[in-house]
């Protein structure tokens, strides 16, 4: 048996108080992923909750009980590290903040021990920088209202391994337990390798889904590569103007990178920015702040659609539309 203790509760004492709260009736480490039932007032089993990777940890912001803080999700996201959520679906935070009947739930794949370090947070090992890294991920979801906070902590090279079935089990769970209706993650075009690892445990986990059940509508958004190079016609346009105070705050959060070296605080307001500047040439801005992103729904609609064939489709269009414009010049 497992202590209850390995679910993290944050800084906050209020954090997670109905977890902490219940009992586990159950808790196995004969299974890499284990189940683990909760009854409420010694008696009712209230939800089976899948316990996840050994490190995961779970936050809850406004302590609510986790049956209603799963089932609340509409806006679920699903990135590789603590800040890749606040930087790439902004768009689902934001229009979930402050609502009574859209919430967002954040999960984050990995620990974060492979982060950039460097100034102030050069000395730090490698267990220190995860746990801070947990920490600011915390901290933002609080900011940011979410309805809960899921940290997985698998290694980057577990993500990344395809032939590993933890982390789309993991996700798996989470999207059963939550079935939201419209999940953000890293897009298929993106260079860093755990993101696209992430993209595809998800992808695997989402077509496990019943078909039903599935989200309706799933976006591949800008990260380690914008998808300024869509033909505008395929872009997923997400105005966040009007929001500068609160991307600014949820940005801040992430210190150990942004001070570490990263400015990633500018970097994706300016490239907020420029999406929204240089989509039209020819009319004024209608917007300030804008995020690009892929529709991945066709994938997690259809099951036969081959992912590297539909990837490639978006180059290729891409592709024919650079030519075109070139060709009445140098193709006489
Ligand atoms: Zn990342």
């Amino acid at each position: 048996m497992r202590a209850l203790e390995s679910f993290h509760t944050g800084n906050s004492p209020q954090v997670c108080k109905d977890l902490l709260g219940r009992t586990p009736l159950f808790l196995s480490e004969s299974q890499s992923i284990a189940s683990v039932a909760f009854i409420a007032d010694g008696s009712v089993p209230m939800v089976e909750l899948p316990l996840l990777a050994g490190n995961s940890t779970i936050c809850v912001p406004d302590s609510v009980a986790m049956p209603e803080a799963l089932g609340r999700v509409t806006h679920l996201g699903v990135g590789a590290h603590q800040d890749d959520l606040e930087f790439m679906a902004f768009q689902g935070i934001a229009e979930c903040y402050g609502s009574h009947e859209l919430w967002f739930g954040g999960v984050t794949c990995t620990d974060g021990k492979g982060s950039s370090r460097n100034l102030a947070y050069a000395n730090l090992s490698s267990d220190e920088l995860a746990a801070l890294r947990r920490q600011e991920q915390e901290e933002a979801a609080r900011i940011g209202r979410f309805g809960i906070m899921i940290q997985l902590g698998h290694a980057s090279s577990e993500a990344t391994n395809p032939q590993s079935d933890l982390l789309p089990n993991d996700l798996f769970q989470i999207l059963t337990a939550t079935r939201p209706r419209i999940v953000y993650t890293h897009s298929p075009a993106d260079k860093h390798r755990t993101h696209l690892g992430v993209f595809a445990a998800l992808l695997q986990a989402l077509r496990r889904m019943p078909t039903v059940d599935r989200p309706s509508k799933v976006i591949g958004c800008e990260g380690w590569r914008d998808l300024d190079w869509l033909c505008d016609g395929e872009k997923v346009r997400m105005d966040v103007s009007g929001r500068g105070d609160l991307a600014e705050k949820l940005n801040s959060v992430f210190a150990s990178q942004i001070a570490g070296g990263k400015r990633y605080d500018l970097a994706v307001t300016g490239r907020r920015a420029a999406n929204a500047t240089f989509y039209e040439p020819r009319e004024g801005d209608h917007a300030s702040q804008v995020l690009v992103g892929i529709d991945l729904t066709p994938l997690v609609m259809d099951d036969s659609i081959d992912v590297i064939d539909f990837t490639r489709g978006f180059i290729r269009r891409f592709e024919d539309e650079v030519v075109h414009g070139l060709t009445p010049y140098f193709r006489k």
